[in-house]
């Protein structure tokens, strides 16, 4: 599915004092660790694509900055130059040290400009002061906290983004006790956060510190071998490194990591944490050899074509016969379509391929419309698809502009007699204020058909697979992500299909989104609820 985009990914590498250099470095140095960021960040490159920077911090650096951050627009292998041996490890010179922090980053809104790359550095001569940070979420408050900063006339915010107002939150709290310990810095800003974040910092005294948010939306885990600790947004960044499976933990809700003189302190930094993590980065965000809290996302996705299958075998929509095949929807729907085409025993082929190659392109996101950009991504064969009754397996359906034109090629130029979309998901029909390129209500396909009703009709579904041209579509129930996951569905955030949001500020805001819809405002913003609020909306 190509209607999403995630916003960022986060990492940190930090080699504490030993005698002995750890094995998982390229080179028997421990201000050589940096040397590993590029590799954890290419490990998340589907988190985002526009950007990609890290912070070191080296405790003698030859050019004097102990803390120093590169940082600038394109993927990682684009950032860091990696497909030029001489300036990667002219790079990786340069930015040789003992610990870094690392970002990517895909923007929804907010300017294609270097300046929104992070890490973010606030450099200072007081060594606590001085520190860089990244950070992978969204603050659903974040109209309060800037309305409150600019207030007194005495702040200014550069970018529109909640990643500068967390800047001025942490600054805030340092120059008015510049001895904090950062674990108690993060109780002291979550206390007015409200929303998704997981936050990665280093300062100039060799302090790093990364903190997840109180209820765990975002992903964070972490693991340690002899002197190497890294930590990442996703647990295959870790085990690519070297680190065995049962060393990577996640970081539970509302606790951060410290790492000061040497040595790691996990805390507990937000009172009653309690878990409502993004269900959708198992069905899609997430890499799929990741593990997110200990529930693997591959497993979650192959669960979700079993309950499809089960589904079709107890309220058959079509008659599956000899020339029945299951398509996925390339990359993401792979696991859960092969799964579900196993437990029905009917073959899957790769009957839509992706073009890897066609990029991402800056342009891109100005100018090309959603379903120009499904035409540029996938080429349907027509080797597999012709005369065939194609079940078509998507994760989600957001907009369905992809969907549309997907159908469209998949019949008019891979020749289908027949096409049923199964969609392993329920129906979006909520926006995400939590860091998830979700539009406004008005935007998404299955309001419209659903209207104020909550229970989705046979009647209904008809009426969504006559409008994307489909012979039938049918969605999972929204019980069946909690089964297919393995948690309760009271410790997932599922708001984009319940419209129940985990925090105040979420539920706030679907609400004026609500109201919005209702008065048939739209128009002229990006399906921003909070820009509908106050035009100063911006996010990161
Ligand atoms: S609203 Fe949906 S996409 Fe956003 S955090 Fe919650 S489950 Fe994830």
């Amino acid at each position: 599915m190509s209607e999403l985009f995630h916003e960022c990914g986060v990492a940190a590498i930090y080699h504490l004092p030993s005698d002995q250099p750890s094995s998982l470095l390229p080179l028997p140095d421990p201000c050589q660790a940096t040397r590993l960021m590029p590799r954890m960040l290419q490990d998340m490159q589907n988190r985002g694509q526009l950007s990609a920077g890290m912070s070191r911090f080296h405790p003698r650096p030859e050019n004097g900055q102990v803390i120093d951050t590169f940082r600038d627009l394109g993927s990682v292998q684009e950032v860091f130059r990696l497909s030029h041996s001489g300036k990667a490890e002219s790079l990786m010179q340069d930015y040789a040290g003992s610990a870094a922090i690392g970002h990517v980053r895909y923007a929804t809104c907010g300017k294609n400009d270097r300046s929104y790359a992070q890490p973010f550095e606030n450099h200072h001569f007081h060594k606590r002061l001085w520190f860089s940070f990244a950070f992978n979420g969204q603050l659903a408050n974040y109209q309060q906290l800037a309305g409150e900063l600019l207030a007194d006339g005495q702040h200014h915010l550069v970018r529109r983004t909640d990643t500068e107002v967390l800047l001025h939150e942490i600054s805030r709290v340092l120059q008015a006790n510049p001895e904090i310990p950062l674990e108690e810095l993060m109780r002291s800003i979550s206390r007015r956060l409200d929303g998704a974040y997981s936050i990665a910092l280093i300062n100039a005294n060799g302090e790093m510190l990364l903190a997840r948010d109180p209820q765990g939306i975002k992903p964070l885990c972490y693991a340690v071998q002899g002197p190497l600790f890294a930590a990442a947004s996703e647990s295959v960044a870790l085990v690519n490194l070297g680190f065995h499976r049962n060393e990577i933990e996640s970081l539970a809700p509302g606790h951060a990591i410290v790492i000061r003189d040497g040595k790691i302190k996990i805390s507990q930094y937000a009172e009653q944490p309690s878990r409502a993590h993004c269900f959708f980065e198992w069905i899609y965000f997430a890499n799929v050899a990741s593990s997110l809290d200990n529930r693997s996302v591959y497993l979650a996705r192959t669960a979700l074509g079993k309950e499809l299958a089960q589904l079709e075998r107890e309220d058959p929509l079509l008659e599956i016969d000899a020339n029945t095949i299951v398509v996925p929807v390339p990359d993401t729907s792979k696991a859960a379509a092969d799964s579900m085409a196993y437990n029905l025993g009917v073959p899957s082929f790769e009957g839509l391929i992706r073009n890897r190659y066609s990029g991402r392109t800056f342009i891109e996101s100005s100018q090309t419309t959603r379903a120009e950009k499904a035409r540029a991504k996938y080429t349907p064969l027509r080797e597999i698809l012709e005369d065939k009754k194609v079940i078509l397996v998507e994760d989600s359906i957001v907009r369905s502009t992809t969907m549309k034109a997907l159908l469209e090629r998949i019949r008019v130029e891979g020749g289908a007699k027949e096409i049923h979309v199964r969609v392993a998901c329920p129906p979006i029909i909520a926006p995400c204020f939590y860091g998830i390129d979700m539009s406004s209500v008005q935007q998404l396909f299955a309001p419209k058909f659903l209207g104020n009703q909550t229970e989705l009709t046979p009647e209904i579904q008809r009426r969504m697979a006559t409008e994307l041209q489909a012979d039938s579509l049918r969605y999972l129930p929204v019980e069946a992500i909690a089964r297919s996951i393995g948690y309760a569905s009271s410790d997932l955030c599922q708001a984009c299909i319940s419209g129940k949001y985990p925090t105040p500020a979420g539920e706030r805001l679907y609400q004026l989104d609500l109201a919005a819809a209702r008065n048939g405002q739209s128009g002229n913003f990006d399906g921003r609820a909070y820009e509908i609020a106050d035009d100063t909306g911006v996010r990161g």
